[in-house]
């Protein structure tokens, strides 16, 4: 068994990023972030996702708006960064307040700025493997580290467990795009005897959000596992009196399988480096620099017959 370090492959794409953000100074790709409200988690992923663009020679802002912001003072706002030449890439921190449809929200951010690949522009562009589509950061992170590790997909079998817009649905159609070529069986709440697919997986890909729901029992021996989840449960021994933990039970699951993604460690990091590439793509097609530099790592081959 190996451990797929998200950690290390992040750090290898953030240099790349690095790199070719140095050489196309003058101009600075731009990420524009929006906050509503005062939520922890996404106090703290915003803090990091800043932290990083600056490390990778990118600019950001960051636009604050209180709990009980409303809709038309949103899309005030999204219009003014859609218009701004300036700003490149533009995230709305997710979750957002129950009287706001994200859905909407996410909708009036011009597609071409969409780094965060949630606009139904963008998914359903995804759907219709057009090259240049921005994939949502989480997937297209997946994507890249089976890449990385030298996973083979092409006639595999993958299981998706979980059908959320945000990891579940784009993983499963990243999964089975020309190129790709896996076979995807999705997975969800409704599914019965769920170990029946799980144990059918080469890859298997767990999108859940319950601790360590994934048993050894559930999986095939060799396959590789990606751990979406991010899990806090109780831990006394931690200062904070919490720890982290996936959605795959780490300690049983990793000696049967070839390779596997540690949580934390493992995909977390790559949805804050594929934001930084999606960024950067997003500036060079603003400049009109060529498709071949500029198109993200994961946009699907386009339809040969
Ligand atoms: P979600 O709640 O939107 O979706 C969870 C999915 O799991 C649903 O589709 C549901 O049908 C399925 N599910 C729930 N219980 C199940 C069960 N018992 N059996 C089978 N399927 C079941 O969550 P999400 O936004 O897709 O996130 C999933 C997990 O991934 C969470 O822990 C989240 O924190 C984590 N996450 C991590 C990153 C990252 O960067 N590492 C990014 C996004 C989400």
């Amino acid at each position: 068994m190996s451990i797929i370090d998200g950690n290390a492959i992040a750090q290898q794409i953030l240099l790349e990023v690095k790199s070719r953000v140095a050489a196309i100074a003058p101009i600075v790709p731009h990420v524009a972030f929006v906050r509503v409200g005062d939520d922890p988690a996404s106090v703290s992923y915003v803090s990091k996702k800043q932290k990083t663009a600056a490390e990778a020679g990118m600019k950001s802002s960051l636009r604050l708006f209180a709990h009980d912001v409303s809709k038309e003072e949103l899309f005030a706002h999204l219009d003014t960064l859609n218009a701004d030449a300036s700003v490149h890439g533009i995230l709305v921190q997710a979750p957002l307040p129950g009287h706001l449809s994200e859905t909407e929200i996410f909708n009036r951010i011009s597609r071409n700025k969409d780094v965060d690949g949630f606009t139904t522009s963008s998914l359903g562009q995804l759907a219709q493997e057009l090259p240049g589509t921005f994939a949502p950061c989480t997937p297209a992170g997946i994507l890249e580290l089976l890449k990385r590790s030298g996973v083979k997909t092409a006639g595999a079998h993958a299981v998706v467990i979980g059908r959320s817009l945000i990891v579940g649905k784009p993983v499963a159609l990243l999964l089975s795009a020309r190129g790709t070529d896996a076979t995807v069986t999705v997975c969800h709440s409704r599914t019965p005897n769920l170990a029946r697919f799980t144990r059918e997986a080469d890859i298997l890909v767990a999108a859940i959000g319950k601790p360590r729901l994934v048993t050894a029992d559930m999986v095939k021996p060799g396959a590789v596992i990606i751990d979406v989840g991010i899990n806090r449960i109780p831990d006394a021994a931690k200062k904070t009196g919490c720890r982290l933990v996936g959605d795959v039970d780490f300690d049983n699951v990793a000696p049967k399988a070839s390779l596997i993604t540690p949580v934390p460690g493992g995909v977390g990091p790559m949805t804050v480096a594929m934001l930084m590439k999606n960024t950067l793509a997003a500036c060079e097609r603003a400049a009109g620099m060529p498709a071949q530099s500029r198109e993200p790592a994961t946009a699907p081959t386009p339809f040969k017959a």
